[in-house]
């Protein structure tokens, strides 16, 4: 029987790898990718090159790749305690927060050892929020999620040995469940199969809830 699956894969640094994939592909702030591609993309600064761009090459170069049909979300962006120049990562991540919500855009979230500070400027953004990779509890999921707009996305760290993830993985209700690949050299598939074996379910219930989770994060008129 013919695998009728399509698979969300929410956020990678790769072209789809499969037909029946359906990829948000990260392009940073790459006008070259972003015009010759036919999947859909993300744009953003990520904090790791914070320091690369002045703000005015954020505004212009963000503002017009946000304005494309393929830009489904700004992202990845966001604070990473983990690497230098912070007050520069919070200066660019406040001002891409605020050309994402002019544009009414999803975040996709990069975060690490910097909840404290993300914590208030995720709870006042407007709108729908992934977070990336997250390595945090469901604790601090459920303090992000106060408005009921922030969404959880599992990757290769679920396919190890990491005993936390898997946990916080079954602790995140299905309904706030996404998948990527990130920049692994994997299948989106494999990362599905293994969040429906560690969530004990079915993998078509949970294609279908990630299906429904994807267009109601990135837009209902997807040509999927
Ligand atoms: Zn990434």
């Amino acid at each position: 029987m013919k695998n009728k699956i399509t698979y969300y894969n929410c956020h990678t640094h790769r072209k789809p790898q499969s037909e029946n994939e359906f990829c948000i592909r990260n392009a940073f702030l790459n006008t070259t990718a972003a015009n010759n591609c036919n999947y859909t993309i993300s744009n953003g600064l990520h904090p790791w090159f914070a320091n690369n761009y002045s703000s005015s090459e954020i505004e212009n170069i963000l503002t017009n790749l946000a304005k494309l049909p393929k830009n489904l979300a700004i992202g990845e962006i966001g604070l990473d305690k983990m690497k230098p120049h912070f007050e520069k990562q919070m200066t660019v991540f406040l001002q891409q927060l605020e050309i994402a919500e002019k544009f009414k855009k999803p975040l996709i979230i990069h975060q690490v050892k910097a909840y404290e500070e993300i914590l208030p400027l995720l709870r006042s953004y407007k709108g729908k929020v992934v977070l990336h990779g997250f390595q945090g509890n469901a604790q601090q999921w459920e303090q992000l999620n106060k408005n009921g707009n922030v969404y959880v996305s599992f990757g290769a760290a679920i396919l190890g040995e990491n005993e936390k993830t898997k946990q916080t993985l079954n602790a995140i209700p299905l309904s706030y469940l996404l998948a990527e690949t990130d920049n692994a050299p994997l299948k989106i598939d494999r990362i599905y199969n293994t969040i429906a074996a560690i969530k004990q379910i079915p993998i078509l219930e949970l294609a279908q809830q990630i299906e429904l989770n994807f267009r109601g994060v990135f837009g209902s008129n997807l040509n999927a």
